[in-house]
């Protein structure tokens, strides 16, 4: 059986670089900047590209090609670049497809750092972004102009936990010939792979779950051939790659990516279910609970609902951050995706200078708490929101 027609566990484990010298059962790690030649002529068609081969490791290095394969594998995607994180991996990817005079449709609710590129950066190079609301994705169409080159959204996300249609994205990036990329970091490829839906390159922040042990910073794009050539050539001159250690830890995390997975939704499943009738939490929010407003679709695209809850607590900011004050073993941390339960309060956070009406457009309110789902036992992280939740 080829590898191909494996399974997504298998592919996760199997797939490898080629043998190497002393046949190490694990693939070593290469911490190496540069590669030699034999001779005048390798040398010259190595860099003619006459020959597919390592070079210099801010172009590839056998371990970011064994991690970059991979998540291709896992997303059937053609090509990939691996970068040093989730934003290098955003920024290059815009700024090797986008000329000056541009235009992004993105969805209003992105990752903090990327919507400072929007806002504060693109500018700068004259790259314009309008925002649609992720509830209405079939707005999009009335923000198209004749220079948009890109349709831009995560799914679920972040800290919102909203759903967005890929298919629905997927057909109106098709009709209008534009690209569509999806930030796919908060369902990891086991449980959605935009790719089929019709997305064109899809970006990871490898920090969060596809470490899932809260150890390396990465990122990756994978998608067409032809956009990933544009994003390596842009990469292979400005510098953004991913270091061949960490994508060494990056490789072997995939290898426990489904069994980790499977137990962060299961136990975030149970959490929701948990909060969802308790007296002091107002409402829950998680895809695969049938009170989450786009269920439909996060069952039609999703395999597992992940490992994000957001739920908001009663009496505001105080009851928030009285929550905060009574947690005793889950972490108080921004990151997400960790073998650990973080809890995070925007509102009082990350979040505390933005006025009302952009805090509610991404899906914040004041006792709003966002909850990455460890893998302690769920007892555990049940009994310890309780007693948070008890001294609201
Ligand atoms: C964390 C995150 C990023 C950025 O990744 P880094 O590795 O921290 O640079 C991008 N998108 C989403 C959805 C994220 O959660």
């Amino acid at each position: 059986m080829s590898l191909d027609s494996q399974n997504f566990e298998t592919q996760a484990v199997r797939t490898q670089t080629e043998k190497t010298q002393f046949l190490e059962h694990s693939t070593p790690m290469y911490l190496t900047s540069g590669f030699v030649f034999e001779d005048s002529e390798e040398m010259r068609a190595a860099f003619a590209e006459e020959k597919d081969r390592n070079l210099y490791s801010r172009f590839s290095n056998p371990n970011t090609t064994e991690f970059v394969n991979k998540i291709c594998k896992l997303e059937g995607a053609e090509d990939g670049y691996a970068f040093a994180t989730g934003m290098a991996a955003v920024f290059s990817t815009f700024a090797a497809l986008l000329d000056a005079g541009d235009h992004i449709v993105s969805a209003r609710s992105v990752f903090g750092s990327t919507h400072s590129l929007f806002t504060k950066y693109f500018p700068k190079w004259n790259i314009e972004t309008s925002y649609f609301p992720v509830s209405e994705v079939a707005t999009i169409e009335s923000l198209i102009k004749p220079n948009t080159k890109i349709i831009y959204a995560e799914s679920p996300t972040n800290p919102g936990v909203d759903v967005l249609d890929l298919e629905l994205l997927g057909k109106i990036a098709k009709k209008h010939n534009l690209l569509l990329i999806i930030d796919n970091c908060f369902a990891t490829p086991y449980l959605q792979n935009p790719i089929k839906f019709g997305a064109d390159l899809v970006i990871h922040s490898a920090t969060k779950l596809i470490d899932g042990q809260g150890r390396v910073l990465g990122g990756v794009t994978v998608g067409k051939k032809e956009l990933i050539r544009e994003i390596y050539l842009f990469s292979r001159n400005t510098g953004p790659a991913l270091s061949p250690f960490n994508a060494w830890v990056l490789s072997k995390s995939l290898e426990t990516l489904a069994v980790r997975v499977d137990r962060h939704c299961q136990s975030a499943h149970k959490l929701a279910e948990y909060l969802q009738s308790h007296p002091k939490v107002n409402w829950v929010k998680y895809p695969f609970l049938k009170s989450h407003p786009q269920y439909e679709v996060a069952k039609k695209q999703m395999k597992l609902g992940g490992n994000i809850v957001a739920f908001e607590v009663k009496n505001g900011v105080q009851g928030g951050r009285t929550f905060f004050d009574n947690i005793q073993m889950c972490s108080l941390s921004a990151n997400l995706g960790d073998t650990r339960t973080i809890v995070t309060h925007p509102a009082s956070t990350t979040h505390s200078k933005l006025a009302v009406e952009d805090k509610l457009a991404v899906g914040i309110t004041d006792g709003m708490v966002r909850c990455s789902v460890g893998l302690e036992h769920i007892d555990d992280i049940i009994a310890d929101l309780e007693k948070a939740l008890e001294a609201i």
